[in-house]
């Protein structure tokens, strides 16, 4: 798409400030992220991340769900297993909640950032944008909030932990 970057341009990313708080994720969540997106080098992969909010964002449990989107360079997380996998999740007040909406990009080598399109979908507030993108064949994780209805993406840090902060 040739008027792709057009496009990107009236996403604005506010300064480029980074907040102050991060996204904690688990060594053994990074590599089943990874390993996930590495499987699939010409079709986006895509999942939720569950844990806590705190003064952090930490991350406790990835689920992957299939993609099934009809047009390359998109996902569309399959309704089904979406639903699921929330509901899953519902049933105590000590389950941890939806932290982030992953998802990869395979084929643009180094684009970290969400498109308009990743944007426009982000169709829950409180939660983070999460790129897996690869810059050749190494994988690289970014972490973003996202307001649809302004247009607005701020990236936070991403620091990789050995393990769960919470046992
Ligand atoms: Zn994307």
């Amino acid at each position: 798409m040739n008027n792709k970057s057009a496009i990107d341009s009236k996403i604005s990313a506010q300064g480029n400030s980074v907040a102050h708080e991060r996204l904690l994720v688990p060594e053994f969540l990074r590599q089943i992220m990874f390993a996930q997106a590495a499987a699939s080098p010409n079709r986006e992969i895509c999942g939720l991340l569950f844990g806590h909010k705190g003064s952090d964002y930490i991350g406790q449990e990835y689920i992957g769900i299939p993609n099934i989107a009809t047009v390359p360079n998109r996902f569309v997380m399959d309704p089904e297993a979406l639903i699921s996998a929330l509901f899953a999740k519902k049933g105590s007040e000590h389950a941890a909640h939806l932290i982030g909406i992953v998802h990869s990009h395979p084929d643009v080598q180094g684009k970290s950032v969400p498109s308009l399109i990743d944007v426009l979908g982000h169709w829950s507030k409180d939660t983070l944008s999460i790129i897996l993108y690869r810059i050749a064949d190494t994988w690289e994780m970014a972490a973003y909030r996202i307001d649809a209805t302004q247009l607005t993406t701020q990236r936070i840090s991403v620091a990789i932990v050995s393990t769960g902060p919470c046992g």
